[in-house]
């Protein structure tokens, strides 16, 4: 396995120096599985300035559908033969059809019926219900027979800047035969790795970290946390891969809680850098790929402008799928390891 970067260097004249040359460094990274790039450049502070979060929440609840008892009436309901029972609670949380959804199987998950909780609000337990009861509706799906029952997958899209079109928490959920690209790249990469090294990837990828510790941010029961060499998020990303376990079927409680504790820990840290915005994803492999380890990624959001409402991605990342991180992962983990 190799950390490769290509370094590069922008010469220019300065006129705030009296037009004197200015050496500007970037770094253009290689996924070590994927051979994705991922670019390391502007190198700005990680500072962000929150917008008035209670001026952007306020009256958002009057029109919710999440809200109340109108989750119980607007949203839709599963077919008897998929959910005898149409949908999915526990407590005040509830699972039912995504009105648009993207694949046969897709469902949303509320964290309940508070509609806006803060990001620094939300507490390990809280976090390891939503994920278990997400997983005990895959199960049902599974338990159905459905073909789509194959990669069980949770997104996360947390507040507008990370394109959630609601304020009020919840997650997208859904079972499906065909994999994401990233997700796909990186099943069958890890096959190959596998047949190559005679190992898995991800074991051998924890090892190097916790080794070498540059990253590596610690580990919470059998979930390693570290920040990505190659990341896809401006802010960098932070991945957790958990031991011994190729898909989300086979999570068990303690890990839903480590999950939540780890989780926590990236929230109250980014939160100081005026983050309030992220996406989490679950990359699970199929049951019986032995080769995979299941694992999240986790990437903070933001504006370039909260005024003019400008995205953190634009043509390099929506047409090329080239990403730009705005400082090194390895300065990034420093910032974050005081959570954990
Ligand atoms: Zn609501």
């Amino acid at each position: 396995m190799k950390f490769e970067a290509v370094r590069k260097e922008t010469v220019m004249k300065n006129p705030q120096q009296g037009m004197a040359l200015q050496r500007i460094p970037s770094e253009i990274r290689i996924d070590p599985l994927t051979g994705r790039t991922a670019r390391i450049c502007h190198f700005m502070d990680l500072q962000w300035q929150k917008p008035d979060l209670d001026a952007l929440v306020a009256g958002t609840d009057a029109w919710c559908p999440f809200c109340g008892q109108k989750v119980l009436e607007v949203t839709p309901c599963f077919p008897e033969d998929l959910i005898t029972e149409g949908r999915l609670q526990d407590g005040d949380m509830v699972i039912f059809p995504n009105i648009a959804p993207y694949d046969t199987i897709g469902a949303v998950a509320t964290f309940g019926s508070r509609h806006y909780i803060p990001m620094t609000d939300f507490t390990p337990a809280h976090m390891a219900a939503a994920f278990g009861f997400a997983q005990r509706f895959f199960r049902r799906v599974a338990d159905t027979g459905h073909p789509e029952a194959v990669y069980h997958i949770v997104n996360w899209n947390y507040m507008p800047p990370a394109g959630s079109s609601l304020i009020h928490p919840h997650l997208q959920v859904f079972s499906s035969s065909s994999a994401p690209n990233l997700m796909r790249e990186e099943i069958e990469a890890s096959k190959r790795y596998f047949t190559e090294n005679g190992a898995s990837f991800w074991d051998d990828l924890v090892e190097l970290e916790k080794e070498s510790g540059e990253r590596y941010l610690g580990q919470i029961g059998r979930t390693h946390w570290m920040t990505a060499w190659a990341p896809l998020g401006v802010a960098g990303d932070v991945l957790a891969v958990i031991e011994d376990c190729h898909s989300t079927l086979e999570l068990t409680e303690a890990d839903f809680l480590d999950i939540g504790r780890g989780l926590a820990n990236l929230m109250a840290e980014y939160d100081k850098m005026g983050i309030y915005s992220f996406n989490m994803n679950f990359f699970t492999g199929a049951q019986d790929d032995d080769h995979f380890r299941f694992h999240l990624l986790f990437s903070p959001r933001t504006f370039f402008s909260q005024a003019l409402g400008t995205p953190d991605v634009g043509a390099l990342r929506t047409l090329f799928n080239e990403t730009v991180c705005m400082a090194f992962p390895e300065e990034i983990n420093q910032m974050l390891i005081k959570g954990f």
